[in-house]
């Protein structure tokens, strides 16, 4: 294959694939990202005080699940399963404060106003999705949508994005499994070019159906595709994409969710060593009502590479290995 040049599906970013330059999985010599729990982290079980009050908890009390919350004032909350607290350090807020005189003639900054959550998925250090009990995996991810539903009430609030890092390279700060939310007033521009593409008529849907009967297909289960993105700016960068059209994931298959993201999760891992990785939630621009041909998404990107001095100025990727190898492997990995 000579060097080629693809366009994302949706929005206008290019990737340059050049697979001279391409190398098998066991070459890109991942050390594993995973680290054992230390006594510092404030994510383990027992280390509560060291966090904010929980905005939301799941506990077992006699054997059923109930959903909790710290209260002010009061001592937090123990024996928990999932455990949503502010961000310490958060990148949104709703608290306000004097901003900066920009430069003449540019506009005024605004405040940055949302919320910023961490979502420690165990009360055991390492216990990440992909090796973690089918029930932890659904309590995770109903925690999840349960605070994109709460942020969805804030009227303010026009972008919500769940994230995960995952590794020091990919940005994590702490190796204890943890999901980010960010919930915004702010649309980040790659959401909305991708809600542009929808509002003129891209349908991710036949674009899922035709990209399954291609050398991209990982997996697929009732209700989701997984499959290696065309133009994807990382190596071994794929989409789960659910089969039915929703802007939101609300009223997603959550059991259909866990297995497409723990077989997948779990295939990259082994694959590449436990890889670290960034995966991010798409979904629409509130208001919904206004998105409704938006098609909610989840995008993995494992951090192989280093972007450089081109990716950097330009704003187009090169990868050196093309998706249809990437799918390959990953689909040999899935068990
Ligand atoms: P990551 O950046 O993916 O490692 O996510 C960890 C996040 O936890 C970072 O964004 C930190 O700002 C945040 N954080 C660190 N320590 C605390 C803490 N004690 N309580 C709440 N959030 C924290
Ligand atoms: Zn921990």
């Amino acid at each position: 294959m000579s060097v080629e040049i693809r366009r994302d599906y949706m929005i206008d970013r290019y990737v340059v694939f050049a697979p001279s330059r391409s190398r098998r999985p066991s070459d890109f010599k991942v050390v594993a990202a995973t680290e054992h729990g230390s006594d510092r982290c404030p994510f383990c079980a027992g280390k509560e005080e060291e966090t904010p009050p929980a905005t939301y908890l799941v506990l077992k009390k006699d054997g059923e699940y109930a959903i909790g919350k710290d209260e002010a004032g009061k001592e937090r909350l123990k024996g928990w399963l999932v455990r949503v607290i502010p961000n310490l350090y958060p990148a949104f807020s709703t608290a306000t404060g004097p901003l900066t005189q920009p430069p003449k003639g540019l506009p005024a900054p605004k405040q940055a106003y949302g919320y910023h959550e961490v979502l420690v998925e165990s009360p055991v250090h390492d216990q990440h999705f992909w090796v973690a009990p089918e029930e932890q995996r659904r309590l995770v991810l109903r925690a999840v949508i349960d605070r994109v539903r709460a942020f969805s009430e804030d009227k303010k609030i026009r972008s919500i994005m769940p994230f995960r890092n995952h590794g020091r390279d990919a940005g994590a700060s702490l190796s204890h499994a943890h999901t980010q939310i960010v919930a915004s007033e702010h649309v980040p521009p790659v959401l909305a070019e991708e809600a542009g593409a929808f509002a003129s008529g891209f349908s991710l849907s036949s674009l899922a159906e035709s990209e399954m009967g291609s050398p991209r297909a990982i997996y697929s289960n009732a209700s989701f595709y997984a499959f290696a993105s065309w133009a994807g700016t990382t190596p071994y960068s794929y989409m789960i994409v659910p089969k039915k059209q929703d802007p939101s994931p609300l009223s997603a298959d959550l059991e259909g969710l866990s297995d497409v993201l723990s077989k997948t999760l779990n295939s990259l891992s082994r694959v590449l060593n436990d890889p670290p990785f960034n995966l991010v939630w798409h979904i629409a621009p509130l208001p919904w009502s206004d998105h409704g041909d938006f098609h909610w998404h989840i995008e993995v990107y494992p951090k192989l590479s280093i972007w450089a001095g081109y990716e950097i100025g330009s704003g187009t990727y090169i990868n050196v290995v093309t998706p249809e190898e990437a799918a390959r492997y990953l689909r040999a990995g899935i068990r």
